[in-house]
């Protein structure tokens, strides 16, 4: 069996170790006589393991009382039509900060059901930077301000947690979470798909303040208001019960990685040793985004004659690199760091980056 070093954007690598944890107990978990994804979520077992996932993720992100956790399905995708529809009446407006391809998905999947404003946006720099906040037209009585810290596809990245008052700061994590230490007490809401650094797709974790769930919305389908999923432990439908199994097990991972302290310094290091390298390349790489705007999870870079980029891709798939294409937005290469990427792939992407660059340069 040869495990490539994957790069990959999302569906991401997962850590080894919870995949080997998860093929041993794949027939028979935890006494049951069965696969977990054989069992029922409201039987005691799966129970268990349920709040055993959440306690770990609160110890993991510290969070604070006051915050419900919700377990939910739907894909970042649906909540950026979901959270609108719950925090905020049809003749309300919220305020979006538009950094990348991700924050422009919420604001357009928002718009049906309030006024969403684009309070700041960086599309005249093509994403490569962040809009100063300075230059922020936060307007008086939104329901929230929406933005996304980490831009998965442009690889630009919010370092401080911008200040917006008192109106509740929603967050599409996605792409970051639990990828270092956050003050969740700053956010109203954040939420994240699974597939980067949580588990496998089809899993959405949630961190809502209290307050926030008392908001009338409108009317809607119970399965749409988190406040019934609330009131039903994530259990008001059959949750993805394999999803929640694989996310307590990349949690317990995580705890024995020394935490999120230990997983910043890590990804700060990981991130700084391939920058490192493409700034140091003479030119032959080359990385687009603004230096205090570079994101530590995806790093999108160019070779300096984008007709290397086909031999470039051959040649680091025959050398065990997996995924480096970049999205077709911004066209070159993007390596995503999370998590369960090791330093060493991103030790040995960085040789191979330089032998690439001797032989073709
Ligand atoms: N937000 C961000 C920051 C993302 O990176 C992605 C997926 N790559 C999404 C939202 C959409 O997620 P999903 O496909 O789970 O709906």
């Amino acid at each position: 069996m040869t495990r490539a070093w994957n790069f990959s954007a999302g569906p991401a690598a997962l850590p080894e170790a919870v995949l080997r944890r998860a093929q041993q107990e794949l027939l028979e978990w935890n006494g049951s006589g069965a696969s977990v994804m054989e069992l029922s979520h409201r039987g005691k077992r799966f129970m268990a393991l349920a709040a055993d996932a959440e306690a770990r993720l609160r110890r993991l992100l510290d969070v604070p009382d006051g915050y419900t956790v919700l377990f939910l399905q739907g894909g970042a995708t649906q909540h950026f039509a979901q959270i609108p529809m719950n925090l905020a009446g049809p003749e309300d407006h919220a305020d979006y900060i538009v950094t990348g391809h991700w924050g422009e998905k919420a604001v357009r999947e928002a718009a049906p059901y309030l006024d969403a404003r684009v309070a700041a946006t960086s599309v005249d720099t093509d994403y490569l930077r962040l809009p100063p906040r300075d230059a922020w037209v936060l307007s008086p009585g939104a329901a929230y301000v929406h933005y996304t810290p980490n831009e998965t596809i442009h690889g630009v990245a919010f370092r401080d947690i911008p200040d917006v008052g008192d109106v509740p700061l929603v967050a599409d994590m996605s792409s970051n979470i639990l990828s270092e230490p956050i003050d969740v007490s700053r956010f109203g809401l954040i939420y994240a798909g699974a597939q980067k650094n949580i588990g496998p797709s089809g899993l959405v974790v949630m961190i809502m303040r209290d307050d926030l769930l008392a908001r009338a919305g409108r009317p809607m389908a119970n399965i749409f208001r988190y406040a019934e999923h609330a009131a039903n432990d994530s259990m008001l439908n059959t949750p993805n019960t394999w999803g929640w199994y694989l996310a307590g097990l990349t949690f317990e991972w995580l705890e024995g990685q020394g935490g999120l302290a230990a997983m910043g310094q890590t990804n700060a290091r990981k991130a700084g040793t391939l920058y490192g390298a493409i700034d140091g390349s003479g030119g032959f790489y080359r990385s687009p985004v603004d230096v205090p705007a570079r994101s530590r999870m995806n790093v999108p870079f160019t070779l300096h004659d984008p007709a290397l980029d086909a031999a470039f891709l051959a040649e680091s798939e025959d050398a065990g690199f997996l995924a480096l294409k970049g999205h077709k937005a911004v066209g070159g290469m993007r390596a995503s760091l999370y998590n369960a990427v090791p330093l060493d792939a991103v030790n040995e992407l960085v040789k191979f980056m330089r032998d690439f660059a001797t032989r073709h340069g």
